[in-house]
């Protein structure tokens, strides 16, 4: 081999290394992420919507060892505790050797992803169909959530608290529902409107029946027939929606991309695609020196408002019932907790390249994206993590040889968004975006890379540890 010139070891020693992600991994680590993939997809399936994935991950959880945390309860090192914000969000955490008022270890990801709600009285009958109103829940463009099969998942509540849970068609045999969409043949006057304005919110309604109620006296015998079936089968009448929370979701299964199958597409990966790793990894650590926490959030695709989202006081609380256990002071827990924000990052698409400034643009298989900061305009609605956090967590993760690398959520001024990040730095805590490069977020069907899923899980394992 010939000698290195002067110029190349001096391009080693200056310039940044960029990670070379899937194409340098050895062949174990590439089992290591198809294996993983294998349980990350059966996860995608069982866990659609908020309390879903809340109800697998507090299964998987216990199976782990977590019991519920207990006020007036001591915790030692090593044990395990979990707190469940109504079903919809939940906290997991492993006690520390050092005590919580030296600060935690929190990884925090959302469990809720876009879709189609049902309104509060959504069921109506046109030239004898029977359709559901929707609303539509985060950001999404509504065209794309036309034609496709689409699942029905949620609950009805009953004046006595009864919770009835509906789940209808991800069985095969199972029934599905649509949106539907007009012909391109007369979509003339259609076809002038802007991509956003295509679809317009009050056009996205579902289609549930077709069929009449048996009897030649009472109008409306479609809706009729349906509102029987619905109270067969659950017991449920017409002013049970009112009291309902029931969410049209894609009925699609996740699946693998590709010849090569190195990538996963299903509906819902922002943010399970990082929810998934987060707890598997609070569930494979054993006695943290810092307490480790995994919080699973409801609510971030709609601002992270409300009592089950990151803007309320839950995660504080948790913080300091955790302190206050060992008799120490929820301030001081948040001042000396770090967090990783555990969201997507929009992938660079080879379609679409030009949303992104290259350098600064995540890739799939390129490992788990840093990104520093989101917002839009100038950085506004964000958390610019500090650099003094940011070097801790380079550290980490080249100091455990993970694939890594950073990324913005696009061009300068073309747009933007935000996560739970600016919520959790507000108390206080350190905190910076990981996570897993997506391709087509928000689509009733993303795209994600085994490679980086995998490497989302052991940044998050090397976090916990
Ligand atoms: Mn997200
Ligand atoms: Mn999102």
């Amino acid at each position: 081999m010939s000698e290195k010139s002067k110029a190349e070891l001096l391009k080693e020693k200056l310039t940044i290394k960029h990670q070379s992600g899937l194409k340098d991994a050895s062949e174990e680590t590439i089992k290591n992420a198809f294996d993983f993939c294998e349980d990350y997809k059966k996860f995608l399936d069982d866990a659609k919507t908020e309390r879903e994935a809340n109800e697998v991950s507090l299964s998987i959880a216990k199976e782990n060892g977590f019991v519920p945390f207990v006020m007036g309860e001591t915790y030692k090192a090593g044990d395990r505790v979990y707190f469940n914000n109504r079903g919809k969000a939940v906290a997991f955490a492993v006690i520390g050797k050092e005590k919580v008022e030296n600060g935690t270890n929190i990884t925090a990801a959302h469990i809720d992803s876009p879709r189609l709600d049902l309104k509060p009285n959504p069921l109506y009958e046109e030239i004898d169909m029977a359709l559901f109103k929707t609303h539509y829940y985060g950001g999404i463009k509504k065209y794309q959530w036309t034609a496709v099969p689409m699942a029905l998942h949620g609950v009805f509540v009953k004046t006595d608290g009864t919770v009835i849970k509906v789940c209808i068609g991800e069985d095969d045999n199972d029934p599905k529902f649509v949106v539907n969409d007009l012909l391109p043949h007369l979509a003339q006057e259609q076809s002038k409107r802007t991509l956003s304005d295509g679809i317009r919110g009050e056009e996205l309604n579902v289609l549930v029946g077709s069929m009449p109620f048996k009897d030649d006296k009472a109008s409306e015998l479609v809706k009729l027939n349906i509102l029987n079936i619905l109270y067969e089968k659950y017991g449920v009448t017409e002013a049970d929606f009112l009291s309902a929370e029931l969410e049209c979701v894609p009925a699609a299964k996740a699946c693998d991309i590709g010849f090569d199958r190195s990538m996963i597409g299903a509906y819902g990966q922002d943010d399970r695609v990082c929810a998934y790793p987060a707890l598997r990894a609070i569930c494979d650590t054993k006695v943290p020196e810092k307490t480790a926490v995994c919080v699973l959030a409801d609510k971030e695709e709609i601002g992270s408002d409300g009592n089950t989202g990151l803007n309320s006081a839950f995660l504080k609380y948790v913080i300091g019932d955790l302190a206050k256990m060992q008799g120490g002071d929820e301030t001081v827990a948040l001042r000396n907790s770090k967090c990783l924000s555990a969201d997507v990052n929009a992938a660079l698409d080879p379609t679409f390249q030009d949303v992104m400034e290259r350098r600064n643009a995540s890739q799939i298989n390129r490992g788990v994206c840093v990104t520093k900061y989101t917002g839009a305009r100038g950085k506004s609605g964000t958390s610019d993590a500090n650099a003094e956090y940011v070097a801790q967590i380079r550290n980490m993760l080249d100091s455990a040889e993970i694939s890594w690398q950073t990324g913005e959520l696009g061009r300068v001024d073309l747009g933007g968004g935000g996560t739970v990040a600016m919520y959790i730095a507000n108390l206080g805590v350190d905190v910076v975006d990981l996570g897993v490069p997506v391709l087509s977020m928000h689509a009733p069907f993303e795209t994600t890379s085994k490679f980086d899923v995998y490497m989302c899980y052991k940044a998050m394992y090397e976090f916990c540890k």
